[in-house]
C-alpha cells in the first residue's frame, strides 16, 4: 500500500482499479433463473467493481462502522456480496461471511459469538432468521437488505442497501491497517464438533497471493471457477481474494450445484483452471459418464481440489472425463490459506496431497499424554500433521475461546488434527482426523484406508466409516455405503462387497459390519460427517448439527 500499511482490498482490488486491469472482467456471475440449459452472464470489471466498493466504504462510514468492527454477510453468491467484503475490508473492518443456507440458530449463534455490528442480508433471510431474535443480538446495530425498495415499503430495522449505496460517495481512502490487523472471521465447516471462528489478519494476503500462483497456477488471462461459497474459507480465500490479486476472470455460479450445468459451465465459459472438492467430484462421477461425454473442456489446464481425501480413482476419472488429472491440495480454517499441495510444477501421487509448498514447514508427530510432541522422522509412519508456526495467513485466535487456540500449540508447532503418513519422497497422505480414528485390536485404522478401498468397488457409490466400541478388540470397523443407482442393496452385493474389501485390506482392517444407507450425513461445505454416524450407532446425542446438509442437494463446496 502507499502508505506502507496492508490491506486485502487494496491488493485485491484498489491496485488494479485505475491501472491496466480496470476494464478487465472480475466477476462474470451465471445466473441463477430460468436455467433451460442456457446460461445467462453479466460481467463486473475490476474498475467497478473497485467503485462500488468505495461505495460501500462510505456506506459503513455514514453509520459509524469503524476499523475492527464486525461486518456480517448472508447472501448467495450475488455481486452485492463481493461489494460488501471489499468495500469493508477497505473500511478496516472484520469480514464474516455466513453461509446462506443455514437456518436462525446457526445463524444467531454465529452473529452472537462473533458480536456482529453490521449484517448484510435479503429481505427473505432477514424475516426468517434474523427478526425475531434480533433483541438478543445487541451487538447488532445495523442491517442492510439487498432488495430493498420493495413495493410494500422497508422492513422495520433495516436500512437499503442500494438506497445507502446511492447516497454514498464513490471516493473513499482506504484505512490505513497493518499485516497484523484483523480482517476475516471464519467459522470452521463443524466436521468434528462445534463450529469454532477462526480470526485471520490482512497479512494473510501474502499467502492467498503466493498459493494462488504456485497451487492453483492463476495468471491474469485465466478464466477461473472455485465452486466454493464463500461462507466458506475456501469460497474466500480462493473464490475471492486470490483470483483477484491475480487479475483473473472469475466465474461466480449463483445457482447450486447440478452435474449438467457444471460441465456446460466449464465447457462453454472457457474455464482455463478450475478449484473444486472431492464431494462435487463424486456427485459428477455419480451422475455417469453418458452426460459428460456429451461436453470437451478444451480450455481447460488446471484442476485442483481440497477439503476431503482425493482417492486415486477420482484423479484418473479426472484425467478420462475432463482430460487432465485432479490435483489435490490440503488446508484448514486455521491455516488460511493452501499449505500441502501436488502443485503443476511437480508429478501428482495420486491418493496423497501432495508436498508442502515453498516457505511451509510440515512435519508429523507423537503426541505425549504430557502435551508434549516428538517428531517422527522416519518415512511411512502414521502420526499427526503438524506445522511450524509463523506463515502469514495463520488464523490469530479461536474467538472467545483462547484457551483452545493455545492448546492447538506444542512445542512450537501448530497441530492441525489431522492424521497423515509422509513419504521418502515427502509426499503427505491423509489417514483420518484424529477424533476419526479407529483403534482395533491393537491396530491404529483410518477411516480413508477403508473408504477408499470400498469407493473402488464398481457398486459404491460413498462409503463412510466408523468405529463401533467392541469388549474384545476395542472397536470394531463399520462401513456405511450408499450405492450408485441401479445396484440393489441385496446380499449378493453385500457378499461382493465384503469379498472386495478383505481382499484389498486384509481381515484385521476390513469392516466387519456393512450398512446401505441411501445417504450419508454431510457438513454443507460437502465433508462427511463421520462423529453424527457414530453418535446414531451409539445412541448418543448428534451434538452441534448446525453446518448439517438438509436438504438432500449439495450447496457448493468448500
Ligand atoms: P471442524 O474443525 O469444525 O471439525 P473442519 O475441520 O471440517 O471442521 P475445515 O477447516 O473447513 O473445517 O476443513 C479442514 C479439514 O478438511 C482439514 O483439517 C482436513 O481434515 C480436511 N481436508 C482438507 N483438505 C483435505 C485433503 N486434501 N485431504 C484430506 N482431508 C482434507
Ligand atoms: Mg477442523
Amino acid at each position: 500500500m502507499p502508505d506502507g500499511g496492508c490491506n486485502i482490498a487494496y491488493a485485491a482490488l484498489d491496485r488494479h482499479a485505475h491501472g491496466p486491469m480496470a476494464s478487465h472482467t472480475a466477476l462474470r456471475f451465471v445466473t441463477a433463473d430460468g436455467w433451460d440449459g442456457d446460461l445467462a452472464t453479466r460481467d463486473l470489471s475490476y474498475a467497478e467493481l473497485a467503485r462500488l466498493a468505495r461505495c460501500f466504504t462510505n456506506v459503513l462510514r455514514e453509520l459509524g462502522v469503524g476499523k475492527g468492527d464486525r461486518v456480517f454477510t448472508m447472501m448467495s453468491r450475488c455481486p452485492e456480496l463481493y461489494v460488501t467484503i471489499m468495500g469493508a475490508l477497505r473500511n478496516g473492518s472484520v469480514v464474516s461471511p455466513l453461509f446462506s443456507a443455514f437456518g436462525p440458530e446457526p445463524i444467531a449463534t454465529r452473529l452472537s459469538l462473533g458480536e456482529a455490528e453490521v449484517l448484510v442480508t435479503t429481505r427473505a433471510h432477514y424475516v426468517r432468521k434474523v427478526a425475531k431474535v434480533r433483541d438478543q443480538l445487541p451487538s447488532l446495530k445495523h442491517v442492510l437488505l439487498i432488495d430493498d425498495g420493495a413495493a410494500d415499503g422497508d422492513e422495520p430495522g433495516t436500512l437499503g442497501f442500494w438506497r445507502c449505496m446511492a447516497a454514498a460517495s464513490d471516493e473513499a481512502p482506504i484505512t490505513h491497517t497493518t499485516p497484523d490487523d484483523p480482517a476475516l472471521l471464519h467459522f470452521t465447516s463443524g466436521t468434528t464438533g462445534t463450529p469454532k471462528g477462526a480470526l485471520h489478519v490482512h497479512g494473510a494476503v501474502t499467502m492467498h497471493y503466493v498459493t494462488g500462483l504456485y497451487a492453483l497456477d492463476l495468471h491474469a488471462d485465466d478464466i477461473y471457477w472455485c465452486t466454493a461459497d464463500p461462507g466458506w474459507v475456501t469460497g474466500m480465500s480462493y473464490g475471492v481474494i486470490a483470483p483477484l490479486l491475480h487479475g483473473v476472470t472469475s466465474i461466480v455460479d449463483e445457482a447450486d450445484f447440478d452435474a449438467e450445468r457444471w460441465y456446460r459451465i466449464l465447457a462453454s465459459q472457457g474455464v482455463t483452471v478450475w478449484y473444486t472438492a472431492p464431494t462435487a467430484i463424486r456427485m459428477l462421477i455419480k451422475a455417469g459418464p453418458e452426460l459428460a461425454s456429451q461436453f470437451r473442456f478444451p480450455s481447460l489446464r488446471f484442476v485442483a481440489s481440497v477439503g476431503e481425501p482425493l482417492n486415486a480413482e477420482a484423479v484418473w476419472w479426472g484425467k478420462r472425463v475432463l482430460g487432465l488429472p485432479i490435483h489435490d491440495n490440503w488446508w484448514q480454517t486455521e491455516t488460511g490459506g493452501i499449505m500441502i499441495a501436488n502443485t503443476p510444477a511437480f508429478d501428482i501421487k495420486p491418493g496423497s496431497m501432495g508436498r508442502p509448498l515453498p516457505g511451509v514447514t510440515a512435519c508429523v508427530v507423537r503426541r505425549h499424554d504430557d502435551g508434549t510432541v516428538s517428531v517422527i522422522d522416519e518415512p511411512d509412519i502414521e502420526g499427526e500433521l503438524a506445522l511450524t508456526p509463523g506463515w502469514p495467513s495463520m488464523f490469530r485466535t479461536y474467538l472467545h475461546a483462547e484457551e483452545r487456540y493455545r492448546n492447538s500449540f506444542a512445542d512450537g508447532l501448530y497441530l492441525t488434527g489431522d492424521l497423515v503418513k509422509r513419504d521418502a519422497d515427502g509426499y503427505f497422505w491423509f489417514v483420518g482426523r484424529a477424533d476419526d480414528v479407529i483403534k482395533s485390536a491393537g491396530h491404529l485404522i483410518g477411516p480413508f484406508e477403508v473408504e477408499n478401498a470400498l469407493t473402488d468397488h464398481p457398486a459404491v457409490a460413498e462409503a463412510a466409516v466408523i468405529g463401533v466400541p467392541d469388549p474384545t478388540v476395542g472397536e470394531v470397523v463399520k462401513a456405511f455405503v450408499a450405492l450408485k443407482d441401479g445396484y440393489p442393496a441385496d446380499d449378493d452385493t453385500m457378499r461382493s462387497l465384503m469379498a472386495h474389501a478383505r481382499k484389498r485390506l486384509g481381515a484385521a482392517v476390513a469392516p466387519k459390519v456393512i450398512e446401505f444407507t441411501d445417504s450419508l450425513p454431510h457438513t454443507r461445505s460437502g465433508k462427511i460427517m463421520r462423529r453424527l454416524l457414530k453418535a446414531r450407532e451409539l445412541g448418543l446425542p448428534e451434538g452441534d448439527t448446525s453446518t448439517m446438509e438438509t436438504t438432500g442437494t449439495m450447496e457448493t463446496a468448500s
